[in-house]
């Protein structure tokens, strides 16, 4: 029995692996929950406001049994608009295949002592499928907040959204400004083709994460050969030729955060990830030998 819950739970985080529950989470534009530890589904009710019944009958469940990571649709005059009284100081991260805590840790710029110390942790193991409390960073390591701010504007199509592509830019200059001119006058008329931009702190910020207008507009990207792929894609491009350099650490972590949160709070749902050259009918060595396309498809795979 406890072997077989254990599966069962394992296999609930894997479907959103990366999942990453912020303190702001919009949830006025997301009329959904994503249950956390300790999580009931009679409190949960209480708070959206509706009956268990409803919020089971919406939901297809026949049981009470509820799942880390799973998503709730909030039933209709459901009240979206609260935060949960656990929304604190605090976010709560899912352990994914890959992690480590000292990743875990560089990753959200707080120091491995801290992060044990918030989860009473001992030693240094985790497993797949651990919900982490990561405290807030005091260093402001956050790379997303105005990427939020922004994409709490605009209504995204969720259900569009099937694949997010990595790419590198094959140069070291550039930033939204300068590629969208650039796109432009090669005839896109939608302008940068990515959705959004990775700095390396020459034209914009190291690790600083620029929208592009696609991503403002939803529309489809142009960043990889095929039209019906485009339609479907996130496009992210980071700034730089890792054929010939490193991606650096804050571009890094920005591109996992971006990556945790599009498919965790934007989406909630884990999409295919790829490199540019490993689509079919690609020719290309993008995003180039040293971007660890390995270690990202471990943690997103
Ligand atoms: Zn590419």
């Amino acid at each position: 029995m406890s072997n077989s819950r254990r599966q069962f739970t394992r296999t609930a985080t894997l479907l959103t692996a990366g999942t990453v529950l912020l303190p702001n989470f919009n949830w006025a534009q997301s009329p959904a929950y994503i249950v956390r530890k300790g999580d009931t589904l009679g409190q949960i009710a209480l708070r959206l406001g509706v009956n268990t019944r409803t919020l089971k009958q919406v939901n297809n469940l026949s049981s009470d049994l509820i799942q880390v990571g799973q998503k709730l649709k909030i039933p209709t005059g459901g009240n979206t608009g609260i935060e949960t009284p656990t929304l604190g100081p605090t976010k709560t991260y899912i352990v994914v295949k890959g992690d480590t805590l000292g990743s875990i840790a560089a990753r959200n710029g707080i120091n491995l002592r801290s992060l044990k110390q918030a989860n009473n942790l001992s030693r240094d193991l985790i497993r797949v499928g651990q919900a982490l409390q990561i405290p807030n960073s005091a260093s402001g390591q956050d790379l997303l907040a105005h990427v939020r701010e922004a994409t709490n504007r605009i209504h995204v199509r969720r259900d569009n959204w099937q694949r997010i592509v990595v790419h590198h830019s094959a140069i070291k200059y550039g930033n939204v400004k300068k590629y969208d001119a650039a796109h432009r006058r090669r005839g896109m008329q939608n302008g940068l083709a990515y959705h959004f931009l990775i700095g390396n702190g020459i034209d914009s910020g190291d690790g600083e994460i620029e929208i592009g207008p696609r991503w403002q507009k939803q529309q489809l990207g142009g960043h990889v050969k095929s039209y019906r792929i485009n339609q479907t894609a996130i496009g992210i491009c980071l700034i730089g030729n890792f054929e010939k350099t490193h991606p650096s650490k804050k571009q890094l972590d920005a591109f996992t955060q971006l990556m945790d949160w599009l498919q965790g709070d934007v989406l909630g749902k884990k999409v295919h990830f790829d490199g540019h050259r490993e689509l079919k009918g690609e020719q290309t060595i993008c995003p180039g030998k040293h971007f660890p396309l390995a270690a990202m498809h471990a943690r997103y795979d």
